[in-house]
């Protein structure tokens, strides 16, 4: 059993458990091709979904007609709490393709939403997927608040880390089968989640990262001439190397000064160079005028000791 409570609460998420939740799941498949089967669960992953709903908590833990609950292990509201609902088998992912979850046992992510890869139902994801039901009509009128994806982010990136998982092991139900749209958030959680599990600062939103993506791509793609102007984009290497030979040719100018005139071949006296020649002359000089204090004090200590001879000669005559 996966005790979602301590680990939730031990990355710092703010969590609610639903009373009962250790003991609420369905009971085990009765289908041997079931991959959980005989078992409830066999945990491999992690299912993603919408509630298509405000306030339904208590759908996702009670169930609706026609469809028992729970219908999620874990529920994330709006306000970015995070309800443990069930320990067991909730009914949430259903019939979906195999594909989808021989690639999570390979820690390899979906390859797109179903209906746009051409995937069939053809095994069942409710006891080998953790099911996380996220507040959201799924409507483009019903954004997702900061807080709601910053935990739904957190939970799985804590789950992940407990279980020895990859972040590719996070599966929107589009992904599972082609019979569903949700979740309908499609911000980049893969890697929000795979930063985390790095340890990586997370300080990309979708959009700024959407920017920086686009930035590189014209890095990338900018040294091909357009194929009807010949025109190379102005962010391609070659001019970024034309920008670095002139920056190059700046720190040159200030170490060396401009280049020397023709007529009298001089330099410009202030630069790097002469600065540097003034001061080590200025060094000899300091250097030069200490050698001559001591042979000063030197002198002084010479003419001290023969002033101290001359008077006890003087004093053995007066005698
Ligand atoms: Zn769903």
């Amino acid at each position: 059993m996966i005790e979602f409570a301590s680990i939730l609460r031990a990355a710092g998420l703010p969590v609610r458990e639903v009373s009962g939740w250790r003991r609420r799941g369905r009971p085990p498949s009765t289908n041997p091709r079931d991959p959980a089967y005989p078992a409830a669960t066999r945990f491999a992953g992690i299912g993603l979904h919408h509630t298509a709903g405000h306030d339904d908590l208590d759908v996702v833990v009670n169930g609706r007609p026609g469809l028992p609950g729970p219908l999620a292990n874990l529920y994330v509201a709006r306000d970015g709490k995070v309800y443990v609902v069930a320990a067991g088998r909730a009914n949430h992912l259903g019939a979906g393709a195999v594909e989808v979850y021989r690639r999570t046992l390979r820690d390899l992510a979906p390859l797109g939403d179903a209906a746009d890869v051409g995937l069939d139902d053809s095994t069942v994801g409710n006891g080998v997927y953790v099911g996380i039901e996220v507040e959201n009509f799924g409507t483009p009128g019903d954004p997702y608040p900061r807080a709601q994806i910053d935990s739904l982010q957190r939970t799985c990136a804590a789950l992940c880390e407990e279980m020895g998982w990859t972040a590719n092991r996070c599966v929107q139900h589009r992904e599972w089968t082609r019979r569903k749209v949700d979740m309908s958030y499609r911000g980049p959680l893969r890697e929000a989640v795979a930063s985390m599990l790095a340890k990586e600062d997370l300080i990309l939103d979708a959009g700024t990262k959407a920017y920086f993506d686009k930035q590189f791509e014209l890095l990338r793609v900018g040294d091909n001439p357009d194929p009807k102007t010949g025109d190379t984009h102005p962010y391609s290497f070659e001019n970024v190397l034309h920008r670095l030979d002139r920056i190059e040719g700046l720190l040159k100018l200030m170490w060396k000064g401009d280049e020397p005139e023709p007529p009298q071949g001089e330099t410009h006296p202030q630069n790097l160079e002469t600065v540097w020649q003034q001061g080590q002359a200025t060094n000899a000089a300091l250097q030069a005028q200490e050698l001559d204090l001591a042979a000063i004090k030197a002198d002084v200590e010479a003419i001290r000791r023969e002033v101290e001879a001359l008077r006890a000669a003087a004093g053995s005559a007066g005698r």
